[in-house]
């Protein structure tokens, strides 16, 4: 029997539950995120800030400039919880197969649902009454026989949209699509086909294995199983990601070298990455913390416009934050990386690891070269040039997952 997944995506979620919570705000440009003096960024824009040209990920100060009028606030993580307890709860009367894949969206299968609540589209069309009418909220929704399709649907038609892809579909209408709609698609990825001529779904579907091969060795297989629909993977219910996942790492001595400390970054980043692709998830929100000489700890965070897992582009993101957040120099003793808003990625692929070797192998060579074999230490196993056994302790690491 074909399956019938939806992927509820709430819209504006932040910005809507602020404008719900406060109906003197419906209608107008509500804009959430981090305050402009300290350099935050828009985590949400309302669609009326949208108009203006308010992104998501924008810093604040050039929101303020695009949209003068608009009402700026602080995101209020506890109030936005607490309203996606609340969207678990509807989402659970039509199904017992929810798994939330962040804070605003979710998988339902409701294969089983049909003789209670009628085809997946009235099913559809309940969530959204329930959702508006009982927290004053819109979402979108896509149907499709995998999550892909189901995630793939739900970008159609935002917001407040329903859409459905069936498997017929896979050879109609998702053939016309850009290949970047498919999750698991970045802008990396996205680049390299472009480069081949594989700007749409169809191309991708059409193009010979052995030709997409030669330039993904590793993710061919993968590549072509998503121009099809994706694979098949079950929703798994009451599946919810961790909150955070993150690396830091204690210095051995005190140090306030801009490329040794860059080069540690590209470490963290990498093996906080790589703990992203291999438990299929990707974040949005990545967050540094610092401590000095003094036991002074501090740090930042920047949000992405889009969920990753990509080593390089959480390492430049990371590193551009390092540098405003280490302007002045100082001897640090600590240095830790955490990555937040985590989603599950149905197919996450590994098409950077080119990219990512020689990237680590050159910062490894630098802090060699400058430093010795003993300047770090780390407890994996998989960037051999770090590690000397033999070494007395010199420095402390920390895995962290909440
Ligand atoms: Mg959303």
């Amino acid at each position: 029997m074909t399956r019938a997944i939806l992927l509820i995506d709430m819209d504006a979620f932040y910005a809507s539950v602020e404008q719900a919570r406060r109906p003197e705000l419906a209608g107008l440009p509500v804009i959430v995120g981090g305050s402009a003096e300290s350099r935050g960024v828009v985590s949400t824009a309302s669609y009326e800030a949208r108009a203006c040209g308010v992104r998501t990920a924008m810093p604040t100060a050039q929101a303020q400039r695009l949209c003068p009028r608009g009402i700026f606030l602080r995101v209020d993580m506890k109030a936005y919880v607490a309203v996606s307890k609340q969207l678990l709860e509807i989402f659970g009367r039509f199904t017992d197969l929810v798994e939330p894949v962040s804070i605003d969206e979710a998988f339902l299968d409701v294969t089983g649902s049909r003789r209670l609540f009628g085809a997946p589209e009235e099913i559809a069309h309940q969530i959204q009454e329930r959702v508006r009418d009982e927290l004053g909220l819109s979402c979108s929704i896509g149907i499709g026989p995998t999550r892909l399709l189901a995630k793939v649907a739900a970008e159609l038609n935002k917001p407040a949209g329903l859409a459905t892809l069936r498997h017929d579909d896979v050879h109609g209408s998702l053939r016309e699509l850009p290949v970047r709609k498919l999750f698991g698609i970045g802008p990396v990825t996205e680049e390299r086909l472009r480069s081949l001529g594989l700007t749409t779904i169809g191309r991708l579907q059409d193009v010979p294995v052995e030709l997409l091969a030669s330039a993904f060795p590793t993710g061919s297989a993968a590549l072509k199983e998503l121009a099809f629909g994706g694979g098949d993977s079950l929703v798994r219910a009451g599946h919810a990601p961790p909150k955070t996942m993150g690396h830091e790492v204690t210095f051995a001595e005190d140090i306030n070298d801009p490329e040794l400390l860059r080069a540690t970054l590209l470490d963290l980043a990498d093996r906080a990455a790589g703990d992203l692709r291999r438990k299929g998830y990707a974040c949005r929100t990545l967050a540094l913390k610092l401590r000095d000489e003094r036991f002074h700890t501090f740090g930042g965070q920047r949000t992405l416009p889009d969920a990753t897992s990509s080593t390089k582009l959480i390492y430049e993101t990371a590193a551009a934050l390092l540098g405003d957040l280490h302007a002045s120099g100082c001897r640090l003793r600590l240095l830790g990386l955490t990555l937040s808003g985590l989603t599950a990625e149905a197919h996450q692929l590994e098409l950077d690891d080119s990219w990512r070797e020689a990237a680590c192998d050159e910062a490894v060579d630098r802090v060699r070269a400058k430093y010795g074999a003993g300047a770090l230490r780390r407890a994996g196993a998989d960037l051999a040039p770090y590690r000397r056994r033999s070494d007395p302790p010199r420095a402390n690491e920390q895995r962290s997952q909440t």
